[in-house]
């Protein structure tokens, strides 16, 4: 078996990493776009012979989940290529992307291409020829997000994917891996944060304890957090009704979180009772009885908030947009107002969850990938596991 990390060995996003059988068999993971930095130099465009260009020769394509770092360069991939996504993901994906297209940002024929997308159900087993792959389910700031394991060869290799375990979800990653993966011989693990500071995690538990004392002590609020963050939207959604406040957000957010209501058992997405679109006819209702509305950087959102001048703004996603180096600031700037809560919590899982994973699956290599501090995985001391730090597009032969 061969693994290619085409990109993303050193950078956070854009990854695209390749497992191929000795057979020939080749499959690709994530076919994402590079995240939106203050260097527009590296790697924007996306060219691999077989997948986005030549003769196809690439059997499939998986996406982890619908997070543009992973999906976003899916209209590159030569058509006869299937792409395979989750089912729920692919849902809340074209949601997403359907909203944007009637915007015409993207175009009907790149909503096509998505419409065709294979799915996947969680944790049934797929094979492409001699390649098997199982979806496991993860706690990410993407709903549905999955890892794969992916047995080939005679050999086991797990790719995470984007993971967190401080979320609502958290603990059952361990457990999953427990019961469907076991010892692998080779572990391709995201290290987003391996650059950051490794001080632990807020939990998104306390998150939602955090606003529920902010809801109770303003009446009017607005939450600017990514409308697919649907955990988060959970949170601050139970934040709401424990301090009686209504809950009020715009037609597509209400279409996306009814969709998630409707596929999930869990009372912690039970939305659809609470759930008010907003139009001018529940203004009175608003300033009466106190309310939290989800906003976005759009033009509805603006005019509400200009109708209640004395409110509370909550910025619940990474403060890095808020940073002059970032393209979104310029946009941003103008939207949020200076006096503001911060009120975050990563999507993405820190040193000593990273360092618990690799604990479980033992691998016997490790190729870290979404990172730009792929060395960092070094200080987890790991036993008898060998640190590949590969260039992007570098073979690696798992023999
Ligand atoms: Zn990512
Ligand atoms: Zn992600």
């Amino acid at each position: 078996m061969q693994i290619i990390v085409h990109r993303g060995t050193h950078q956070i996003g854009g990854c695209v990493t390749e497992i191929k059988s000795e057979k020939g068999t080749r499959i690709a993971i994530d076919i994402g776009e590079n995240l939106p930095s203050s260097d527009d130099e590296i790697n924007l465009d996306l060219s691999i012979e077989g997948l986005t260009y030549g003769t196809p020769n690439f059997n499939a394509i998986f996406i982890t989940h619908y997070h543009g770092d992973h999906v976003g360069l899916y209209n590159k991939v030569l058509p006869q290529i299937p792409i395979y996504m989750g089912e729920v993901s692919k849902n809340i994906y074209k949601i997403l992307q359907t909203r944007l297209a009637k915007k015409h940002i993207i175009s009907y024929e790149d909503l096509s291409r998505i419409d065709a997308f294979k799915t996947f159900k969680i944790p049934e087993k797929i094979k492409i020829d001699d390649i098997t792959i199982t979806p496991i389910e993860v706690d990410h700031s993407a709903f549905n997000a999955q890892m794969l394991f992916i047995e080939c060869d005679g050999k086991k290799v797990l790719h995470t994917g984007d993971f967190r375990t401080h979320g609502q979800r958290g603990k059952a990653v361990i457990s999953a891996l427990e019961k469907y993966v076991g010892q692998v011989d080779c572990l391709i693990c995201e290290g987003t944060t391996l650059s950051r500071d490794r001080k632990p995690p807020m939990k998104e538990f306390e998150l939602q304890q955090k606003a529920e004392q902010i809801f109770k002590e303003n009446k009017y609020v607005f939450v600017m957090c990514s409308s697919t963050n649907i955990d988060r939207i959970a949170a601050i959604h139970k934040a709401t009704l424990n301090s009686h406040r209504l809950f009020v957000c715009d037609d597509y957010q209400k279409e996306l979180l009814l969709y998630i209501d409707s596929i999930s058992r869990s009372s912690l997405y039970k939305f659809k009772n609470r759930v008010l679109s907003y139009d001018d006819n529940i203004l009175p209702l608003m300033q009466e009885y106190g309310f939290v509305m989800l906003v976005r950087d759009n033009y509805t959102s603006k005019q509400v908030m200009e109708f209640f001048p004395r409110s509370t703004f909550v910025y619940s996603q990474w403060d890095g947009y808020l940073d002059k180096k970032f393209k979104q600031y310029e946009h941003l700037q103008q939207f949020v107002p200076k006096q503001h809560i911060r009120l975050h919590t990563s999507g993405h899982a820190d040193f000593e969850a990273i360092k618990s994973v690799c604990e479980c699956v033992k691998p016997k290599i490790l190729v870290p990938i979404h990172s730009e501090n792929p060395s960092g995985f070094q200080d987890m001391n790991l036993e008898n596991c060998e640190i590949k730090l590969p260039k992007d597009g570098e073979k690696i032969n798992l023999l």
